[in-house]
């Protein structure tokens, strides 16, 4: 599989050397999978890391909150009798129960736990995003018994309030629905074998591959849709039903890898979603850090061009994240 890149000139008169021509270069490149494009710019500093005081910001929000242990059980909804006779999921620490705004047939919360109001990314680990991985499996899987005909799924995180979340206690969110997503359909239509294909061409070339953990591929993103993008695929499982309990607990210890390695790069907001299709698999980007006056790192490059613009290059990422994969 060819992976297409192109590097583009740009000549300006600079005044901060007397207005002399100066030369600058970046990288244009293609997707293999979507024929996204991606812009990779110099280091410029478009993300800075945050000095802003995240326990902080946490005690200041923990009073009220919906989601921590005084009010979770009075203020959160239940799941109908027919999908699970308990009305919510648990499984360790965590607890699942239904948005109380549903955008999908089927919507979910499911915090990492009650008593996990202050969740940052360096104190991730296996047990805790396995367990939540874990419920929402079993939500998917419960409704997708009593809702055939709602065959899409897909499980996806906003972190902190950069990322979309609207509240602060960290959690992940699962969609089972009639219909796909623009982004879920667009990688439902690539075929087994080119994902096979991109696969077996980043284990060549290796710039941007991690590693295998067993059953789960990881690697980062050719052409990024976001900052710091981790991918990881799961030949051979097509849908987030599909993940028995071992394939759930690789998964869930890869995702905490990756949060462990973007804690460690001063990032504390992330996005990632697990899309059901041809073949399982799951995009990871950070986001603006948590502060006032912060610049969004969704511009109108991401959200009306679509196009990916970072200043982030996938092959230092890999060689950050590789020791931890390996
Ligand atoms: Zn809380």
């Amino acid at each position: 599989m060819e992976l297409r890149s192109e590097r583009v000139e740009a000549t300006i008169l600079d005044p901060r050397h007397g207005f002399e021509p100066a030369a600058a270069s970046f990288e244009v490149r293609w997707d293999p999978l979507t024929g996204h494009t991606a812009r990779i710019l110099d280091k410029s500093n478009l993300l800075p890391p945050s000095d802003f005081d995240l326990e902080e910001f946490a005690k200041e929000t923990r009073e009220g909150c919906f989601f921590c242990p005084e009010k979770v059980f009075d203020v959160t909804p239940k799941l109908l009798p027919e999908i699970h006779a308990e009305g919510r999921i648990g499984r360790g620490q965590a607890l699942l129960f239904p948005n109380i705004q549903p955008y999908a047939r089927h919507s979910s919360v499911a915090i990492y736990g009650p008593d996990l109001h202050y969740l940052p990314l360096d104190r991730m680990d296996a047990r805790i995003v396995g367990d939540n991985l874990a419920a929402q499996v079993e939500f998917v899987r419960a409704a997708q018994r009593y809702d055939p005909e709602a065959r899409w799924s897909s499980l996806s995180a906003n972190h902190m309030l950069p990322s979309g979340s609207s509240l602060f206690h960290p959690h992940t969110q699962a969609a089972v629905d009639p219909y796909p997503t623009t982004m879920q359909k667009l990688l439902a239509d690539v075929p087994a074998a080119a994902i096979a294909d991109y696969l077996e061409t980043e284990r060549r070339l290796g710039a941007r591959h991690l590693g295998r953990t067993g059953r789960v591929e990881w690697l980062t993103s050719f052409a990024p849709v976001g900052f710091n993008e981790i991918r990881a695929f799961v030949p051979g499982s097509a849908a987030v039903g599909d993940l028995d309990g071992s394939l759930a607990e690789e998964l869930a210890a890869g995702l905490a890898t990756a949060l462990n390695l973007y804690a460690e790069l001063g990032f504390q907001s992330f996005n990632w979603a697990l899309y059901s299709g041809t073949v399982l698999n799951l995009r990871l980007v950070t986001r603006s850090n948590l502060k006032p006056l912060y610049r969004s790192d969704a511009a109108y490059f991401e959200r009306l061009h679509w196009q990916g613009m970072v200043d982030t290059s996938p092959e230092e990422l890999a060689e950050r994240a590789r020791p931890r994969f390996s």
